[in-house]
């Protein structure tokens, strides 16, 4: 019997209540498939109550009116607080998401890096310019928090991706309605606490757990919401953008991923491997920016082949709890059936799978063995549509030209990855890649200042470092201002 916990509700103008219809929904642990506790189903009655909370916050609370020192304090006080609960954090995100919970220490860390990162990136960057126009005019810019934003997360690293989102939505002096993703809800309701204990104003920071359908269309299509921040699926992202074009919101949208990895000849092999292997079976493979397509040069493909078969075979499948498990199962058994249909369809499509073991013991769980299709072709449905398990295509190439063409022909453009020691073919191979991020010689690693996010059928927008605050999170406002007497055109004088 697995672990049972308390029962979660919604956050609204500071108080954790029950949902409007007191409806609540299952939250199952995904490896063991028992039901750990009961959540709040909030709906369009919530929605709309934590709207006006967060505009009432924002309109005629001290949020809005606070000097940018103070409100630094309570966003520090979150970093700090976090901190404190990170082995909590941790654990609650494993149990929820089947994360292995040495990863979900470093998700729970990033979370708090967040919050520290804006606080400073605010007090630092966050001012406008000035345009001097000769001796006429003096014009400025300033940027104005954009009022109650919509926040709406998904499910495969939860708590970072939500900090992500709340920590320059709060930083910048909006107020927030996050909508978490329904099958990983328990950190959303952390954050609360720890929001609750920082002490932020009432209504600044509202929680409505439910469904996509219902408490998230509801939160898209609220006239008082200003924008909508959504990471998660490509489908979904394209029904909210049209879902908000009534009250003319802005989105920014984190969408699926389909990345590429290309290992030319003159790689360093053992590092290329390295960063292939963690690269699509870290985070369970669910990770957006996962290297689910590899391309492997001819001349080394053999070994490089032998090489990832030895590391599939050995890499710890387990519970998520235990240090040492390096991947657990998915997140629930709809995304279990349709990774294992991928799997099949592999075949049916003519790849050679090899897969590595799940032990017996966890038959119970939403496991699947860290997955190769071997002799995968670009055009196969397995190597263009996004199967977000531990599941990689392994193709060869034998030119450059060839590989980008690979690499390029699907219709997502979020990561991409190259492996050569050649100076000039890592450039030229990074610029041709049409993906929003690349990394060369190197596994993903982010700074947190640098822009995040994907093109094509990836995302529209960036997250991150200065790109959140100036190009999501606030407004710019230009402000023309006379500073002599100039010529106005006279109109109606006879
Ligand atoms: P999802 O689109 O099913 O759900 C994401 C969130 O949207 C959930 O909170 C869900 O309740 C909500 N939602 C669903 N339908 C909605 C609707 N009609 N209106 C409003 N909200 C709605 O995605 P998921 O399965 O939770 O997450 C996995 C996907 O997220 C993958 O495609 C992955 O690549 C993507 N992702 C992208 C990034 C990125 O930064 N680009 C990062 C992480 C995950």
């Amino acid at each position: 019997m697995e672990e049972r916990l308390e029962n979660i509700q919604l956050f609204i103008n500071g108080e954790f209540m029950d949902a409007t219809t007191n409806e609540t929904f299952e939250n199952k642990n995904p490896f063991s498939n028992e039901v750990m506790n009961h959540i709040a189903k909030g709906d369009a009655a919530d929605i709309n109550k934590a709207v006006l909370a967060a505009k009432e916050a924002f309109t005629n609370g001290p949020w809005g009116q606070m000097k940018v020192k103070e409100r630094m304090k309570y966003i520090e006080r979150i970093a700090d607080l976090i901190e404190e609960e990170s082995e909590t954090i941790a654990r609650l995100e494993s149990l929820d998401s089947g994360l292995p919970i040495s990863q979900t220490r470093k998700m729970a860390a990033r979370g708090a890096e967040n919050f520290l990162f804006y606080s400073r990136m605010v007090q630092a960057r966050l001012h406008g310019d000035a345009y001097q126009v000769d001796n006429e005019f003096m014009n400025y810019t300033v940027y104005q928090p954009l009022g109650v934003v919509g926040l709406i997360t998904p499910w495969n690293a939860p708590f970072m991706l939500l900090t992500w989102k709340v920590a320059p939505a709060l930083a910048t002096g909006n107020t927030v309605v996050l909508k978490p993703a329904e099958l990983s809800p328990l950190s959303a309701n952390i954050l609360a606490n720890v929001i609750q204990k920082a002490e932020l104003p009432k209504g600044v920071f509202n929680v409505v757990h439910g469904f996509g359908e219902t408490a998230g269309e509801a939160l898209v299509k609220h006239p008082i919401v200003k924008a909508i921040s959504f990471t998660g699926e490509t489908t979904t992202g394209k029904r909210i953008i049209k879902n908000s074009a009534d009250s003319l919101k802005k989105t920014s949208m984190e969408l699926g991923g389909k990345s590429p990895l290309i290992v030319f000849d003159d790689a360093n092999f053992q590092q290329a491997l390295d960063a292939t292997v963690w690269g699509i079976f870290s985070f369970n493979g669910e990770r957006c920016t996962a290297n689910s397509r590899v391309f492997v040069h001819q001349a080394i493909k053999e070994p490089f082949v032998e090489a990832l078969k030895e590391r599939v075979q050995n890499i710890i499948v387990g519970d998520p709890k235990e240090n040492d498990t390096e991947l657990g199962p998915l997140i629930d058994t709809g995304h279990f059936r349709k990774v294992t249909g991928y799997i099949e369809l592999a075949k049916e499509e003519g790849c050679d799978v090899f897969q590595g073991i799940v032990p017996k013991e966890y038959q119970a769980g939403n496991f699947v063995p860290p997955t190769l299709l071997l002799n995968a072709k670009n055009n196969m449905r397995v190597c263009q549509e996004e199967i977000f398990g531990p599941v990689m295509a392994v193709m060869e190439f034998k030119t450059e030209e060839e590989v980008v063409r690979m690499a390029n022909d699907v219709e997502y453009g979020l990561a991409g990855y190259v492996w050569t020691n050649d100076i000039k073919r890592a450039h030229r191979v990074a610029q041709a890649i049409d993906s929003g991020m690349i990394w060369v010689n190197s596994q993903n690693v982010r700074d947190l200042r640098i822009p995040f996010g994907g093109m094509k059928a990836s995302g529209i927008g960036r997250e991150g470092g200065h790109f959140a605050m100036f190009e999501f999170y606030t407004e710019p406002k230009a402000i023309h201002v006379a500073i002599g007497d100039h010529p106005i055109p006279k109109f109606g004088i006879k």
